[in-house]
């Protein structure tokens, strides 16, 4: 299949990569020109534009941070919608919010007739290079059914879950999720360390519990090796956060524990961690206590 891949950050990347390695051709563009030149040594080809990038492929991908960067990728100047043929099909798999993701595909059937699929991933960058990223898709069935092979190529669990904008509302969900899960892992381990009991052990006593969790193993070993090197940075946290407050209010549904993550969040901005890896909220645990869990050398 020809496709072409706009958005080669921390997750384009390693995705366009297991692109290529399963045989597809595989056209890129991102802003940022050393990832485009690594891609191209990868067996790649590039586009000078996101419309370039678009010309003559089956498929559009768009892995970029958020709504505004999705609707300039495909609708703006030099965009992919001007590069693209109608039958062309746009995935989106950036995390955005679902009522932005609905109102992006209309307005692209809208211009140029294109089908459009919000299929975002959960997983971060470990599962992104070994291609087993779970994948929530979005749009019409028929459409999912014939590009399910193509997500496979990235995605260990290709899960259909409704009309566009479904496959967000399901990423939404798993941040939601993740925030909280993170932001107890790092109370718990911290009131562990203030009881005096040594929180690697009691990490290991509990991981295999009904406390124990993907993310508790991801990210609590990354806690206590003092590791905020992103993974997934504050800053997108926040972004979903945002999104998932924005989504729920707007069908008049408070989300106390969303808000609550949202303003440990917003302190770890204010300390300059945006860019940190969400595990960097045991910081935020730090600085309220004076206790730290990093392990001595
Ligand atoms: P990133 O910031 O590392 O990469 C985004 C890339 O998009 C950048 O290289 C940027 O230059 C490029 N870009 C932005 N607008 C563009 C445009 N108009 N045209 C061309 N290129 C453009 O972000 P990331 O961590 O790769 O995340 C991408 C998406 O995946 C986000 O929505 C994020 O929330 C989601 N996500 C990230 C992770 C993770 O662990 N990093 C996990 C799951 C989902």
């Amino acid at each position: 299949m020809k496709v072409g891949f706009i958005g080669l950050g921390i997750m384009g990347k390693p995705m366009a990569k297991n692109l290529l390695k399963a045989g597809h051709q595989v056209c890129v563009n991102d802003f940022k020109k050393e990832a485009v030149e690594e891609l191209v040594a990868a067996g790649a080809t590039a586009g000078a534009t996101n419309a370039e990038a678009a010309k003559g492929v089956d498929v559009i991908i768009t892995m970029v941070p958020n709504s505004p960067n999705v609707r300039e990728a495909l609708l703006g100047k030099n965009g992919a919608a001007e590069g693209a043929d109608k039958d062309t099909v746009v995935i989106d798999m950036s995390s955005i919010d679902p009522v932005e993701s609905k109102k992006i595909a209309a307005e692209l059937k809208e211009r140029t007739g294109m089908e459009m699929l919000d299929c975002p991933v959960s997983g971060g960058e470990p599962k992104a290079i070994d291609g087993t990223l779970s994948i929530m898709c979005g749009g019409k069935k028929e459409i999912f059914d014939k590009y399910t092979d193509l997500l496979k190529a990235m995605g260990g669990s290709v899960v259909y879950v409704g009309e566009i904008g479904s496959g967000n509302v399901a990423k939404l969900a798993n941040q939601m999720v993740v925030a909280a899960n993170i932001g107890i892992c790092a109370e718990a381990m911290t009131f562990a360390k203030k009881m005096g009991t040594d929180p690697e052990l009691v990490y290991q006593a509990i991981r295999g519990g009904l406390a124990g969790s993907t993310v508790m193993d991801a990210k609590v070993p990354m806690m206590l090796a003092g590791n905020y090197k992103p993974g997934f940075r504050i800053d997108l946290h926040i972004k979903d956060l945002n999104n998932a407050l924005n989504a729920s209010h707007a069908i008049n549904m408070p989300v106390p524990m969303t808000a609550h993550m949202m303003e440990v969040m917003q302190e770890l901005k204010n300390h300059d961690e945006g860019s940190c890896d969400h595990d960097d909220i045991i910081r935020y645990y730090e600085r309220m206590t004076g206790v730290s869990i990093v392990k001595e050398k």
